[in-house]
């Protein structure tokens, strides 16, 4: 009989993937940390038995919360990223040859020192490129005392419930606002809105109130179950209008080659169904 996982992520439904090897389960100074091989999925992560990113699936996630900014945006240098510790964020953002400088903050050493030994397909080096800055450090504390002046930030955040909450927050949200370019754009992964809308209302009704432009745009990702998941897009400037043929052309320069990411799904993307509409307050 092979061992099972059981996430809890939800009151009235639970999922379960099968660990046909198990490598390393331990407990951080922040929470417990599996990494496991799976058939379908390969190598996955999981931080107090929440799934938070799998081998096979996390090019969805990782693509869409990078690329969909930051060619939105045209000419992104500086770059923010909060938790992400697994590297794959930042792996995709180091694609762009435009981006000169990316910080990266997240509160759990733990998790980068085991993805990096564990899950080393995830960062693809990325922590070796000298553009990268590590911050062992709480995303909230670290975006309340920053300078800024980042064109984009990206809130890669666990579920708010234990470290994440914070970053759940209109204080959050508030000082990430202040840490943007005028023209900056704050993305953030804000779950699966048939299952955990009220996690969507909260954090739209905040970039409501902070930015011209707010919305949430979606991507379906196999390990994140219910349904698409909804990222969170606030900016003052003029990036979610950017035409097909800009997109395409930024795109083509970029020279990056995505499995997921193209500018036609950049920009259905945006097009939400009734039911995730309604959950914007
Ligand atoms: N993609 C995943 C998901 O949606 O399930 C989340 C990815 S995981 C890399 C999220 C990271 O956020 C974890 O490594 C966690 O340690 C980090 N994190 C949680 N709370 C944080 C905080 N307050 N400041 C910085 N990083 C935090």
């Amino acid at each position: 009989m092979s061992d099972w996982t059981r996430e809890r992520l939800h009151p009235d439904y639970a999922q379960s993937l099968r660990v046909d090897e198990m490598l390393y389960d331990s407990k951080t100074d922040h929470q417990r940390l599996k990494v496991f091989e799976n058939g379908t999925f390969g190598r996955v992560l999981t931080l107090d038995d929440v799934v938070q990113t799998t081998e096979g699936d996390n090019f969805i996630y990782h693509e869409m919360l990078t690329h969909v900014p930051i060619l939105a945006h045209g000419a992104a240098r500086r770059v923010l990223i909060i938790g992400g510790g697994d590297g794959g964020m930042a792996r995709e953002v180091l694609r762009h040859d435009s981006v000169t400088h990316v910080t990266m903050v997240e509160i759990d050493a733990g998790v980068v020192e085991f993805s990096k030994e564990y899950l080393p397909m995830l960062s693809a080096g990325a922590f070796d490129d000298p553009r990268l800055e590590l911050v062992i450090a709480d995303g909230a504390e670290f975006i309340r005392r920053t300078a800024g002046g980042y064109d984009v930030i990206i809130v890669d955040s666990t579920d708010p419930i234990g470290p994440g909450e914070v970053l759940f927050t209109d204080t959050f949200y508030g000082h990430a606002k202040r840490a943007l370019t005028t023209d900056g754009i704050l993305v953030t992964q804000n779950g699966v809105p048939f299952m955990q809308g009220g996690e969507l209302t909260n954090t739209m009704g905040a970039f409501r109130a902070l930015f011209s432009d707010a919305t949430c745009y979606l991507a379906t990702i196999p390990t994140y179950a219910g349904g698409p998941m909804a990222f969170g897009w606030g900016t003052d400037g003029p990036a979610r209008a950017t035409p097909p043929d800009v997109l395409q052309g930024r795109f083509d320069a970029s020279g990056i080659a995505t499995d997921y990411y193209t500018p036609e799904v950049h920009k259905a993307a945006f097009a939400l169904p009734g039911y995730v509409k309604r959950l914007i307050p």
